[in-house]
């Protein structure tokens, strides 16, 4: 039977279902929705629409007017308004929901991270005069506007158009490598922190990894409540 799944995306997980499901199911329709961040997202099989569909009436309307069978939420697991907008659409709609949840990174006896509830905390636990790779989104860098003592390595997707509201910094554009290029980058960087969100999944694990091979201390940001 043929039917029409609509994949809320911007993940890797998202990305692999949609190959999946287009792949095992030639006659659906299979429509992945991006938020349109990233200027160049990888392809993606089936359809593709771009933007934010406007609150959860929005994503509600989209989903009776294309005539949705089935809703999936496979969204970044910090991506919290998107998720509730699924849920409230979903119920308003009466279109079945799934929520993909991707597991958080599980702390190894060699790791030493320091666990921190939010940005802010994470700032107040940097150390003094330190090398900080800060692997975070532009929109997650404010807290740590007032720790001018440190230097920042900030890696970004693309290239950043505007500064960001940070004391001494440098930028780097790029994906997340394996542990063996991230330890070559901390490395050349003199890195002696690292700060990221507890993301899950295998495409950022690799700095954790580096991180534990060469002794580095993680400031690690904990999952939102859901
Ligand atoms: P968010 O705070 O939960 O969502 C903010 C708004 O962006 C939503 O209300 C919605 O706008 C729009 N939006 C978000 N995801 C969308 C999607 N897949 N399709 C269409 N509209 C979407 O989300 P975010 O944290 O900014 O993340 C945005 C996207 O990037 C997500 O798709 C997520 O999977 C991906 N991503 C996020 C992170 C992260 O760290 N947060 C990391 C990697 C990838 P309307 O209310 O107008 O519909």
């Amino acid at each position: 039977m043929s039917r029409a799944v609509l994949i809320l995306g911007g993940t890797a997980e998202a990305a692999a279902l949609a190959h999946e499901l287009v792949r095992d199911h030639p006659d659906w329709r299979v429509i992945t929705s991006l938020a349109g961040r990233t200027l160049s997202p990888d392809p993606l099989p089936g359809e593709v629409r771009i933007g934010g569909f406007g609150g959860p009436d929005g994503l509600a309307a989209y989903l009776r007017a294309e005539h949705i069978d089935q809703l999936i939420d496979a969204t970044h697991p910090f991506a919290r308004q998107i998720s509730s907008n699924a849920k409230h659409a979903a119920e308003a709609s009466g279109v079945p929901l799934t929520v993909h949840i991707r597991p958080p990174w599980e702390k190894q006896p060699a790791d030493n991270w320091i666990e921190v509830a939010n940005e802010t905390e994470a700032a107040a636990a940097l150390a003094t005069n330190a090398n900080i790779f800060l692997a975070l989104g532009r929109q997650h860098l404010a807290p740590f506007a007032s720790r001018n003592d440190v230097a920042f390595l900030v890696r970004m997707v693309d290239t950043p158009a505007d500064a960001f509201p940070l004391g001494r910094y440098d930028v780097i554009t790029g994906k997340p490598g394996n542990a063996e290029d991230e330890a070559v980058l901390f490395e050349h960087h003199k890195i002696d922190q690292i700060v990221c969100r507890n993301a899950g999944g295998a495409r950022g694990y690799g700095k954790i990894e580096a991180a534990r091979k060469l002794g580095l201390p993680v400031i690690m940001i904990g999952r939102p409540n859901p």
